[in-house]
This record gives structure tokens, sequence and C-alpha cells, in this order.
């Protein structure tokens, strides 16, 4: 599916959805053949594995978590993968053997210090050594990415980059954080706003350190697939967006309208204005400002 919608590869395999409905966790070879099978239908192009997510608002039956009062400021995504390191190991050996069977890349979500990643990295070798001793298949070099979705994240990010091959921001997480605005709750919809400052301010800060060190830097979330937000990433230099397939052929022909040199002046001015309101209605006033030029003549594909 994401192929037929002209996606480049898959940036943000949520692998959680394979962790639920069901009374136990999956074994490493129902894991491994499902890894394996999405890797080998890309045909080359990158499979972005994330590792399990969970806690916050999804939860599994079988795995007993404390009562929490505030769940998704507590035990989630890392934190239980780590506290629990043998189901995680599990899952990291299935991923580190798909990537023999196509180009496979991990990915640890909700990252907040340099000692989580170590921590990551470490079970990480420990499921290389185990299967090198075991003499089965898997991608020794196998690229490590992490999501910069909770803000120390994006403040420690040029510490980060050193640890790891490639950074994914997930403007979702990011966005309720930050705002300190539950990204679920009804009664915070009005102050959940990805285009807050201080969210696209974190953004700018977390792409000019991966650049800085020379890693891949991608943006996903649901900003990632707004076409109003695409001058941003093309100003900052993004390498990568991940989104919906859906939504793929829409924002890539509006890609292909776009100029690197237009949205650096974009971004020129957005940056320097203080509120989302401000921002969205400097983006629409471009996105139209850039439509109505298209529509004057045949430019052609610039960016
Ligand atoms: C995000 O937080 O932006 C993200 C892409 O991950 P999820 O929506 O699964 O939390
Ligand atoms: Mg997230």
């Amino acid at each position: 599916a994401a192929l037929a919608s002209g996606a480049e590869g898959v940036g943000l395999f949520r692998t959680e959805f394979l962790f639920m409905d069901r009374d136990d966790f999956p074994s490493e070879e129902e894991q491994f053949d499902i890894y394996r099978r999405a890797a080998a239908m890309l045909k080359g192009k990158p499979l972005t594995i994330r590792t399990l997510d969970i806690g916050g608002d999804k939860f599994l039956d079988y795995m007993e978590t404390p009562e929490e009062d505030n769940p998704v400021l507590g035990f989630r995504s890392i934190r239980i993968s780590l506290a629990r390191p043998e189901p995680f190991k599990t899952q990291l050996r299935a991923i580190l053997r798909a990537g023999a069977c196509g180009r496979v890349q991990v990915l640890f979500p909700m990252i907040q210090s340099v000692e989580q990643i170590r921590g990551a990295k470490a079970i990480l070798e420990e499921a290389k050594a185990e299967l090198r001793e075991e003499g089965l298949a898997f991608d020794e070099n196998m690229r490590i990415g992490i999501m910069v979705e909770v803000p120390a994240a994006a403040l420690i990010a040029d510490r980060l980059a050193g640890e790891v091959d490639f950074f994914s921001i997930g403007t979702n997480d990011l966005t309720q954080y930050v705002l300190a605005a539950d990204r679920l709750n009804e009664h915070g919809a009005h102050l959940y706003d990805p285009y807050h400052p201080a969210v696209l301010r974190l953004v700018e800060m977390a792409v000019a350190a991966a650049r800085r060190a020379g890693k891949t830097v991608s943006v996903c979330g649901e900003l990632a697939g707004d076409p109003l937000a695409l001058p941003i990433w093309l100003a900052l230099g993004v390498h990568e967006l991940s989104m919906a397939g859906a939504l793929v052929l829409p924002l890539k022909s509006v890609l292909l309208r776009s100029s690197a040199e237009a949205a650096a002046g974009v971004w020129n001015r957005v940056s320097r204005l203080s509120t989302a309101a401000e921002v969205k209605a400097a983006l629409r006033e471009a996105a139209a400002a850039a439509a109505a030029e298209s529509a004057a003549g045949p430019a052609g594909p610039q960016a």
C-alpha cells in the first residue's frame, strides 16, 4: 500500500499494533515473519521499524503495568522496554534478522536522555551477540535512530546525534509535551497546536544538530503531511517526511511546485512570528502566492 501511494519507503512502522488484541507477546518468529515480509515487499526501499511504543494511551491486557495518575508522563514506550528487557530483546532479534531480508532500520521511541539510548544500544548489542552465537543471519550494521518527541531530546539533540544514525522528529508528541497539552484531551484541544513557535523552535534545533553531525533527519506525525508546513522542512533541510499513504501524492505535487529559495524566505518570516495563528496565516499566504505563481506559468520542478 505504501509503494502504491508513491512512498519511497516506510518512515514509521508502528509495531504496537502487532502486540495489541491478543493474549501474549508475539514470538520472535511471528515478529520476524511480519518484519521480513514487509522488508521484502519494499524491494530495497527503507523500512523503519519502531520498537514497541505502548503505555500512555495504548495498553496490553497481558502485560501488567502500574496504575498511574499521569500515564502519558509515566511508564510508557522505551521506559517499559528498558525496564523489561526480555520482550524488548526478542523484538530486537526479530528486527535484526529482518535486516538480512531487506533494508531495515530500527527506531527507538520517546528517548529523553543519552543514558536511555545507550541502554537500548546495549540490549541491541546483546541481541546481536546471541544471533552471532546461534549462527542466524542478521544485519550487523543496522542503522539506529531515535524519535525526537520529548522536548529534552530536542534540547540535547547535539549530544544525542553522536549516538545514532538518524532522528525522526515526532511532531505529535513533541507538541503535546512542550505545550503540556494532552493530545487526546478535548478540553486542551485549543492549547495543542503544532504551529506554536515553541514547537517550531525545537524542530529547528533538532534538525540543525542532526545536520551538523552529518546525520539523517526525518519528520513524522501529523505536521509532516500538512502541505502548509512544507516550506519549513525545505528551509531547514529535513531529509525525509513520513506520513499516511493517502497524503504522499498530494504532498509530492506541492513539493514539485516548490522552490528551496522561496521556502527559505517563508521560514525567515515565519520563524520571527510570535503566535501559532500568525504562523499559520503567513504559511497560508505563502501557499496561496505559490499556487497563483504556478498557475501563471509552467515553471517546472525547482526544488
Ligand atoms: C509522534 O509522536 O509524532 C509520532 C509520530 O508517534 P505516535 O503518533 O505514534 O506517538
Ligand atoms: Mg509519539
